[in-house]
Formats: C-alpha cells, structure tokens, sequence
C-alpha cells in the first residue's frame, strides 16, 4: 500500500482509543468536565456495564449554545488558550478531546443550558457527525447521553471484560472522584440501583463512610495538616492499622484534585505504615497534594492519570512525614469500652494521647515531629502478673494490661531492625555446625537467600543432598527453635521482593524470640521488660499490627464504681 494521509475519521477512530478504552474511562471524562464546570451535583447512570448507556448530568456553567458544537471538535477547549496556560494547568480537563473522541466510538446526545441563558441546547452526533441540533428546555447544567458505546468497533467490544467487570472500574472512577469533592453531592445509579451515593457535606469522612462504609470510616484518622505551610501540602485520611486490606485498592492519590496512579505515592504511605501492619497487608488512605500547578506535569498521558512532580523526593518525603506523624499521634492504647454508646473516634482517641503527654514524664506536648515522644509511654509501674500472660501495671492515668507476648515481640522487631540497619547484629557461633534438612521447595528458596539471611546472623552453607550446615546463629534465637523458625520462614516468604522479606524475617524472628503467654516471668523480668518497651518507637502495636496493651483511666474506673 501506497503511504497516504489518514482520512479524519478513521484518524479520529485511532486517537479515540487512547482516551476512551473501556466504559469507566467514558465516565471518568464526563465526571471531569462535570467538576471543571464548577458542578455541586453530578448524577451518573448507566447500563449494562456502560455499553448501552452512559448518562452523566450536572448543574454546573453549561456550555453557551453557540459552542456547544465546538465543544466536539478535536482540540477544542475552554480551558488552555495559550502554551503558558499549559504550565499552569488547575482544570482536569486540558487537551480538548474527550467529547471528540467519545463521539468517535458511540452515539452522543447533549443537553446543555449555560448560566444567563434562558433555553437549553441539544446537540446529537453519530459517528462524530452532527446530526441533529436545537432548543431544548432544561435548568442550569449539562447532560451527556452515551449509547451503544463501541458498537461499529467489534473489537474493542470483544476485549471488554464481564458487565460486573465494567460496573466496578465505573463504580470505582466514581468512588475516586467522590472523595477527591466531598462538597459535590455525588450519584451512581447502575442498571437501575443506587450504588452510591454522598451528600456533598464538603467532609472528607462523610464520602468515606459512603465509599468505604462506617467499618472503615470509624477508623480513619486524619491527616494534620498545616494549611500555612508552604506547598506541597498534604491533606486527606489514613486507616488506621487495624482496619488495613490485602490489596492496594483502597490508596486514593489526588494531585490538586486529580485523581491519579502513582506508584511512588504508594510506596511513601506504605513506608509510613512500616512495623504497623503485618506482611502482605496494605493500608487505607485518601491523600491529597496541593502544590503549585507549575510543580507537576499533567500532561504525560492522554487519559491524564499519571503525573510527574518536578521533584519526586520532596513529595515522598512529605507524605510519608505526615502519613507517619499522623499515625504516630494516634496510635493509641485501645481503651476499655464502658459504654457502647460512648463515641471512641476521634476525639475520644485524641484525648487519649494527650492524657499520655501529661502523664508521661519527659514527653514535650509541642514537639510533634519527631516520633519518639508522640509514642512514648508514661512510666508505668509493674503491680503483677495475671494468668501468666499479662502484665498488670499503673500508669499516671489508670491501669494497664499489657500482653507480655505481644509487648516482648515489639521490642525484638525494633531491637532486630535496628541492629541489622546498623550492621550490629548479635551473633552466636556454634562450637559444633550443625545440620539442616529442607525439602526441595525449601531448598530452592534458602540457596537464594543466604546473603539475606546472613544480614540476620545466620552463617548457613549448602552440604549437598539437601542439608546445609549452620555455623552461627542470631544471638536472639540461638536457644530457641531455630530450625522450626527458619522452615517457617522458607514456607511462608517464598514470594516478595527483598524489602518484603526482610520484614518476613524479622517479624517471625521476633515472634519465636518473645516470651510466650503462660510463661511465668519474675517481678524484675517484667520490669525490664516494660523499661524496654517504653524505649520503643512504637510501643502500642506488636509488628503485627495488634495491640500491645489495654488501658483502664482513672475516669473510667471512676464511672465503673458510680463514683462520677
Ligand atoms: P477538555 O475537557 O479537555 O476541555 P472536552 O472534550 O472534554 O475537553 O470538552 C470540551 C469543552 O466542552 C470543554 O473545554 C468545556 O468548555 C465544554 N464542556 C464539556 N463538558 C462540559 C460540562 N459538563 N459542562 C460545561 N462545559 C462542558
Ligand atoms: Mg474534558
């Protein structure tokens, strides 16, 4: 074939596909063009996983009716007019070619009344080609009208997955755009029933408890944020460790409000998280980051879901600082329920921390950028053991519970941690090597981990036939059983990249070292056992996100006794 120019419409079909591959990428343009228009309302239907409907009204600004047809032409936008323009892009909406390219594959129907106009307008296109256009009645907005979505495109048809499949990335743009604008009332109606729903509070916790539910909307905590702070600034909610997901569905990024996918964001409040929640657990967060429009190219894919920050590290480190601090605030002793009808989030948490503070001897109130003293313990005061598991003990406010196990297991991780950050680890040889028999899923696994491994204290070499010798031993575990550990470990950490198996590693590492429950511990064991874990960065949660302890105030036992 001869090389030719591409008549337009088949150059509209090609670059259509880029902006529009599947339903929920449809709804996600239409979302935004609803939210650049200013919308406090935005109502979504569709139907059969969005291919035979997708309708999004709103009552924002409207189009004029003497634009409404540009609005489909390529390239055509209200929102950049010139290349400074591009520099400083505060719209979602920028390259001018959603409606063109969605035209280009489905049937469009538009309604749209601009402010101080008395009618509306229609504008129906098929095939990208206008094919009817008049006055039609309508208030304040705009509505778009998307049938038999990829019909003339069997192909794309073909690669598009179940309708539940459909439904759910639909569901999900939605979600995302719900809290990114707690103050517009959001509504998604598919195949005729309302899968959610917000108020349009302008509370942030109000679209969680709709997208997320009240199970996770009662754990959240919220990000301290200093609005005079010079940008980037970080804003938003994050779970606290008890409610966490086995899956990163549930990090939510918006930059100046556009929701987008980033790995490196990910990672910034995965870190934040780390020794709080257990392996393989992720946590639940909605961040916001406002920086000047100049700071963050939007303009790097044409669905304009990835960014890039002009200075990556500042970013990570700012939300992972404030990821961080925030959950070091609030981390807090779990008090014991009095009264189920008592609110415990957050004001009640929050108290809790302060109490803390006040009791704790060298705690500064102000100081709340540095880890250690947010934590940190009051001076607690051991009174005994109970069932040879807890640890009785009074605190300037109150009694404590702590969970010897749990409490000695937290000391271990950091103490393990630390040591191996520092090339310190404490190792004890054996006089005699020993031998160790794997299987072969074992094997496989171990001959790919003694460098890992020897970063913990174990000196391990092959022996042949599937033994290996071990010449020395993590001090910490060198009396324990060891070699049920290090099978444990073989099983369970066959998977994951380094940084995960590492924490694999310590945490079963610290599991096997700590005292057990049933275990009868002298008073001055306990002691040091508690001064330990007042030196702990953070000494409320075991590394596996449990609770460490249980805190009775003296106001609680106050009310206990009717003495309030
Ligand atoms: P872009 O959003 O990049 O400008 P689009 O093709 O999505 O490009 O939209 C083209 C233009 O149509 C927008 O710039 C805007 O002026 C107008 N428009 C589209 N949808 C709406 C809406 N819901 N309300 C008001 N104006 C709209
Ligand atoms: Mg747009």
């Amino acid at each position: 074939m001869p090389i030719r120019a591409l008549n337009p419409r088949v150059v509209a079909r090609i670059a259509a596909g880029e902006v529009v591959d599947r339903p929920a990428s449809v709804v996600k343009e239409l979302v935004e063009n609803s939210l650049d228009a200013g919308s406090s309302q935005i109502s979504v239907e569709v139907k059969s996983g969005g291919v035979s409907l997708i309708q999004v009204t709103d009552n924002g600004s409207g189009i004029p009716s003497g634009e409404i047809g540009l609005a489909f032409d390529r390239y055509a936008t209200s929102k950049v007019a010139n290349l400074e323009d591009l520099e400083s892009i505060r719209s979602l909406g920028f390259r001018g070619e959603a409606l063109p390219s969605i035209a280009a594959v489905a049937q469009v129907d538009m309604v749209s009344c601009a402010t101080d106009e008395k009618a509306g307008t229609y504008l129906s296109l098929q095939d990208g080609v206008i094919s009817g256009q008049g006055s039609r009645g309508r208030s304040q907005g705009t509505t778009v009208t998307v049938n038999n979505l990829f019909r003339k495109i069997p192909a794309r048809l073909k690669f598009l997955k179940s309708v539940a499949t459909e439904n759910s990335h639909i569901a999900n743009v939605v979600s995302q755009y719900a809290l990114a604008f707690p103050e517009v009332k959001f509504s998604l109606l598919i195949d005729g029933r309302a899968a959610l729903r917000t108020p349009g509070s302008g509370r942030l916790i109000d679209s969680i408890a709709e997208v997320y539910g009240n199970d996770i909307a009662g754990n959240m905590i919220e990000l301290n944020t200093d609005t005079a702070a010079p940008l980037p600034r970080i804003s938003g909610m994050v779970g606290s460790p008890k409610v966490s997901r086995s899956g990163r569905g549930y990090l939510s990024f918006f930059v100046n409000r556009r929701w987008v996918n980033s790995r490196m964001l990910a990672k910034a409040v995965e870190d934040a998280y780390h020794g709080l929640l257990m392996v393989g657990k992720h946590p639940v967060a909605v961040i916001n980051i406002s920086l000047p429009p100049q700071e963050v190219d939007v303009n790097i894919h044409p669905t304009k879901s990835e960014v890039k920050f002009r200075n990556d590290s500042a970013i990570f480190g700012a939300v992972q600082r404030t990821v961080r601090r925030a959950l070091t605030e609030q981390v807090t002793v779990p008090r014991v329920e009095v009264a189920a009808t008592q609110p415990v989030f957050p004001s009640e948490v929050r108290e809790t921390t302060l109490l803390s503070y006040a009791g704790a001897s060298s705690g500064s109130i102000t100081s709340t950028s540095t880890l250690t003293p947010a934590m940190s313990l009051p001076v607690l005061r051991v009174l005994g053991q109970l069932d040879n598991s807890y640890i009785i003990a009074e605190g300037p406010d109150g009694l404590y519970l702590i969970d010897q196990h749990a409490a000695h297991e937290r000391i271990l991780f950091e103490k393990i941690r630390q040591q191996r950050s520092q090339r310190e680890v404490e190792i004890q040889g054996l006089l005699e090597p020993m031998t160790f028999e794997v299987s072969p899923r074992q094997e496989a696994i171990l001959k790919s981990r003694y460098q890992d491994l020897a970063e913990f204290g174990f000196a391990i070499e092959p022996f042949g036939d599937r033994t290996f010798l071990i010449r020395a031993l993590p001090a910490l575990i060198h009396d324990k059983d060891w070699a049920g550990m290090l099978r444990e470990l073989l099983d369970s950490l066959s998977r994951g990249d380094k940084s995960d198996w590492a924490e694999g590693v310590t945490i079963t590492m610290a599991c096997h070292g700590a005292v057990r429950a049933g275990q009868s511990l002298a008073d001055a064991e306990m002691r040091e056992l508690l001064r330990q874990l007042e030196q702990c960065a953070t000494p409320h949660t075991c590394p596996h996100g449990r609770p460490t302890m249980i805190h009775l105030s003296s106001s609680q036992l106050k009310r206990e006794f009717g003495r309030t």
